[in-house]
């Protein structure tokens, strides 16, 4: 199982609840804006956590964490995923993923089985400008079909987006918004240029905060709830 990482306790990654988040390497995307490059391009200069010791600290913090935080890199890719998921639900912890959707069919599995109880699901910039964010072919039509399971599914999730200049433009939430009609809740977060994958990006200036809030104002005509998180 290629876990990278174990951070004990975050307030912040699993809305309304205390976690503990894990770490996957590896991805299916190499996006400039990327904040966790190692991860993403050199995975292997981190040994692989052991499933039994992470299992431990889980137990010993379950008192007082009301779940896990499963994120990467990109988890769908690791074929050993759902047996994490099913060891941390027999501990009577919930599950967030993080994913960025390029894997639909595991994302239906998971969600069959009752893996999860909340999705991020990461929206990049419009589906058909995907290529953009890899170096290697993108199934652009991957993307549309995670959020139709979400939209369409019972768990509880929120669609997510990185407001790039160059990669999320108006244009960009206009066609987002066409492909994620209906959906609950659609953040979107301001970009922090520093530690950028791309070195390009690491110098380039955030959209202003009127920017966003009109990104906002469009992402209102197609969701129920537009949040801004980051200004
Ligand atoms: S999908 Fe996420 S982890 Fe993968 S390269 Fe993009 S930002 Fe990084």
């Amino acid at each position: 199982m290629r876990i990278k990482g174990f951070q004990g306790t975050s307030l912040l990654d699993f809305p309304g609840r205390i976690a503990s988040l894990v770490f996957f390497g590896g991805c299916n995307l190499t996006c400039p804006y990327c904040h966790n490059p190692t991860l993403v391009l050199d995975p292997d200069q981190y040994p692989d956590y052991p499933l039994a010791a992470l299992l431990e600290e889980l137990r010993e913090r379950r008192s007082f964490i009301d779940g896990v935080v499963v994120s990467g890199g990109e988890p769908t890719l690791d074929p050993e995923l759902p047996l994490l998921l099913r060891e941390v639900k027999s501990l009577g912890l919930q599950v967030k993923l993080d994913t960025n959707g390029l894997a639909p069919k595991v994302l239906e599995r998971l969600m069959a089985e009752g893996l999860l109880d909340y999705v991020a699901l990461d929206v990049k910039t419009a589906p058909a400008r995907y290529g953009k964010l890899h170096t290697g072919p993108v199934k652009i039509d991957a993307l549309p079909a995670s959020a139709r399971l979400l939209i369409e599914g019972k768990v509880e999730y929120e669609l997510r987006t990185t407001c790039v200049p160059g990669f999320v433009e108006e244009a960009d939430i206009r066609a987002i918004g066409e492909t994620v009609r209906g959906a609950r809740r659609w953040v979107l977060q301001q970009f922090v240029p520093g530690h950028s994958l791309a070195e390009e990006l690491r110098e380039v200036e955030a959209h202003s905060e009127e920017v966003l809030r009109g990104f906002a104002g469009v992402a209102g005509g197609y969701v129920d709830e537009v949040v801004l998180r980051g200004l």
